[in-house]
């Protein structure tokens, strides 16, 4: 059976520029796009919960899905206690207001590794999750949370990693292609390259490609890691988005692909088009 990939943007497409969330998921549908991420990388912004479930509303009317990007400002590796109470509480907002939006998985940048071992962050992080976890299904919310494949060598979330923590708490992660262009040196540039982390990923648990959180974009890197996102057929980049494509759909890849390219929908177009050509 063929599964279902859904193509969005993140963020309000430009063609509703400035006109609010309903909008933006409305021009999403006429656009003939079925998703879009909630980016939260700022702040939540989406304060009043009625406010929220008017977009929920708007949302299964369009009959699209949502993700949510966190608040880039969260360290669940924190030393201080101040500050891992506050990235816990930003991550619940995040959480808790995407999940009355109807979004269905919540992107985050999880921790930084400092000098610590993996074991020890990713106890902190599960220890996290399930706090969060605790007060949202007092809610009957039922979103997940998501740590990423990590842009920056600083950053916690290998592959490994971020599946690792999905297994043990309710099953969310978020691949991001472009993070892992920019932490290998560039390398994305054949099928090959892209066929062998869906083979890996697949291998950890056949489950995992059935309903995949994916973000993509063009982007630029330094021997540190991401520099700066761009379009996917930028010159500056040379992530293969062709032969990634392709390797969605030899893969029967389902779930919500998220283009985080500054050409929002044109890029977002861009795949699904392709995808379907195939
Ligand atoms: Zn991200």
């Amino acid at each position: 059976m063929n599964r279902k990939l859904d193509f969005g943007p993140s963020g309000i497409p430009l063609a509703a520029e400035g006109k609010g969330l309903v909008k933006g998921i409305q021009t999403i549908k006429e656009l003939g796009l079925e998703a879009m991420e909630l980016a939260f990388v700022q702040s939540v912004y989406i304060k009043d919960e009625n406010k929220a479930r008017e977009v929920n509303e708007a949302r299964k009317k369009a009959g699209i899905r949502l993700s949510v990007h966190a608040p880039y400002y969260i360290n669940l590796n924190a030393a201080k206690k101040e500050t891992m109470d506050a990235s816990i509480e930003r991550l619940y907002l995040a959480c808790k207001m995407g999940g009355l939006c109807g979004a269905e998985s919540v992107a985050v940048h999880a921790a930084f590794r400092h000098a610590d071992e993996s074991k020890k962050i990713k106890e902190k992080i599960v220890n996290a999750c399930n706090q969060i976890y605790e007060k949202l299904d007092a809610q009957q919310i039922k979103i997940k949370i998501a740590p990423e494949f990590a842009g920056k060598l600083s950053q916690w979330g290998s592959l490994e990693e971020v599946m690792n923590i999905a297994h043990e708490t309710r099953g969310g992660w978020c691949m991001d292609f472009g993070h892992a262009h920019a932490t290998s040196n560039g390398s994305l540039t054949t099928r090959e390259k892209f066929d062998h982390i869906l083979e890996k990923i697949e291998k950890f648990d056949q489950n995992y490609l059935k309903d995949l959180h994916i973000q993509c974009c063009g982007i630029t890197f330094t021997e540190k890691g991401e520099r700066y996102h761009t379009s996917f057929d930028s010159n500056e980049s040379t992530l293969n988005w062709k032969a990634m494509t392709e390797s969605f759909k030899a893969f029967n890849v389902g779930g919500i692909c998220i283009t985080e390219c500054p050409g929002q929908e044109k890029d977002a177009l861009l795949l699904k088009n392709y995808y379907e050509s195939l």
